[in-house]
């Protein structure tokens, strides 16, 4: 008997028809007949996905609907969650910041860190491998679960190992962290990244495959929120000012149907009242992580408010509560350098920013919040230095909104500048992010222009029917190739 160690995550069944709320029959028909076709290839084989949590972080939260629309596709997909002593996943991170050309906590990637790795990644698989049945799809992601790679190929499983992070450059230490990964997945039949590039140099380029991310429309997150019940979320969520509303408003509904309502507040650190409801709001909604700039973000603000006062706009940063019990030990040193500047501004400037930190104790609720406040700004931004994919500008994108993001990593292919959204190409160049958001916010035809654009661009590339798309054809693949073998 082996000693279980995966936690079989439990998954809806989400009917595929849903998406006529935002495709056309076509669009919906034509996946419902590749799955047909899917199911055959298949057989009666599973489709497992196996990462390192269930909840919290942008993987996790795609799982889910995709996973749940694959089963109302008639495909049996599982999501599996791997289990580790505190060493491995604090070995994981060191490799996840290498990835992206960091040092982290600056530890060794050496033989007694591949011992610590490939021990506990051997227990997971053999408790994996009693659960499957050989010619099973095991689609692995991220590099807590590149290690399985090897030994479920070994027990004759399909394997796909997907990399969900990304860094345009290379330096030593991503160097580090792919050559410490490298024996896991060389050979592994199809290798997943967000874009191309991102793939190391030594992966053989046929094994390599684009698919990026998508949203969940019909998420809290995403899902249509009209402008008058997202004010009554951000009124109450202590946001916007305004009167209390209504008991029936700053409602929302979660995933099993039941409904909730809007009750925890923002704690919010302003110099005077919340922004006016008429007010323009600028909106940058991301982790207190130092890579996501806030900082710059509110210095690139008050240079354009300083110029243009009469523009009435307001400022909001948001983030998880930094106070409530993070598992981000940064976060709270990032948010006191950010309030320590903002003390330091003048008084007519610093009543223009507001430093959100918004409730986490729900999920919902706090997803709920972001959607309001993305769909109620003027202008959503996302100043990263760095960023794989980044889901707040499809999110923004997806409600209609003008985001100004930095021309950096997976941005650059969901942004076409100037068409449907702006791209700042230097993140640290304040003066010409202070010109986009002062051009946009004298502009509201372009704003609006710019905004229509980017929900179609969301519609057409980012949503789950299109992912789920890729995923087939890769399967698909795979299967051919593995038959011409
Ligand atoms: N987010 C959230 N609540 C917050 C702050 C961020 O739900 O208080 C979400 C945000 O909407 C997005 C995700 O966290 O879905 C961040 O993903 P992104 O790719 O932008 O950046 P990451 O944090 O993964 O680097």
């Amino acid at each position: 008997m082996n000693a279980r160690k995966l936690e079989e995550v439990e998954v809806d069944t989400r009917d595929i028809r849903k998406f006529l709320d935002v495709h056309d029959e076509a669009r919906v028909t034509e996946i419902q007949g590749r799955a047909e076709k899917l199911r055959a290839l298949v057989g009666g084989h599973t489709i497992w996905n196996v990462n390192s949590t269930a909840v919290g972080g942008g993987v996790a939260e795609m799982l889910q609907p995709m996973l749940a629309f694959s089963r109302g596709l008639g495909l049996d997909a599982r999501w599996l969650v791997i289990s580790g002593p505190p060493e491995f996943f604090q070995l994981t991170k060191r490799i996840h910041h290498a990835l992206h050309g960091q040092n982290g906590d600056g530890s060794t990637l050496g033989a007694a860190e591949r011992d610590i790795y490939e021990a506990t990644l051997r227990e997971n698989a053999d408790d994996l491998i009693s659960r499957v049945k050989p010619g099973d799809f095991v689609i692995l992601h991220d590099p807590q679960t590149a290690g399985l790679a090897p030994l479920l190929m070994d027990a004759g499983l399909h394997v796909i190992w997907r990399c969900h992070i990304g860094y345009d450059l290379r330096n030593t230490e991503s160097d580090l962290g792919w050559n410490f990964l490298r024996p896991y997945v060389e050979h592994v039949p199809a290798l997943i990244f967000s874009k191309r590039r991102y793939a190391p140099t030594w992966c053989d380029p046929d094994r390599v495959v684009k698919i990026q991310p998508s949203i969940d429309a019909f998420s809290a997150k995403n899902q249509d929120l009209d402008p008058h019940s997202a004010l009554a979320i951000l009124v109450q969520a202590d946001l916007v000012a305004g009167e209390p509303p209504d008991e029936g408003t700053a409602r929302f509904r979660y995933i099993d149907g039941s409904e909730g309502r809007v009750e925890r507040q923002a704690v919010v650190d302003r110099a005077g009242d919340p922004p006016p409801q008429d007010a323009p709001l600028v909106v940058q909604v991301s982790r207190w992580d130092p890579l996501k700039d806030m900082m710059g973000v509110m210095m690139g603000f008050v240079k354009m408010i300083e110029r243009s006062p009469e523009i009435g706009a307001h400022l909001v940063l948001a983030g998880p509560n930094v106070h409530a019990v993070a598992d981000d030990p940064e976060a709270p040193q990032v948010y006191q350098e950010v309030l320590a500047k903002w003390k330091e501004l003048p008084d007519a400037v610093r009543e223009r920013v507001h430093l959100a930190n918004l409730p986490v104790d729900d999920v919902t609720e706090n997803a709920i919040i972001v959607n309001a406040l993305q769909r109620h700004a003027a202008i959503v931004v996302q100043k990263s230095f760095k960023e794989g994919f980044g889901l707040t500008v499809t999110e923004a994108m997806w409600k209609g909104r003008a985001v100004v993001a930095s021309a950096v990593g997976g941005i650059i292919e969901q942004i076409e500048d100037g068409v449907d959204g702006c791209l700042l190409e230097d993140p640290a160049d304040l003066d010409s992010f202070a010109d986009i958001l002062e051009r946009l916010l004298k502009d509201d035809e372009l704003r609006e222009n710019i905004g229509t654009a980017a929900r179609e661009k969301v519609r057409v590339q980012f949503l789950g029917i299109r992912h789920l798309t890729d995923y087939a054809n890769l399967i698909e693949q795979l299967l051919a190739r593995s038959l011409a073998d």
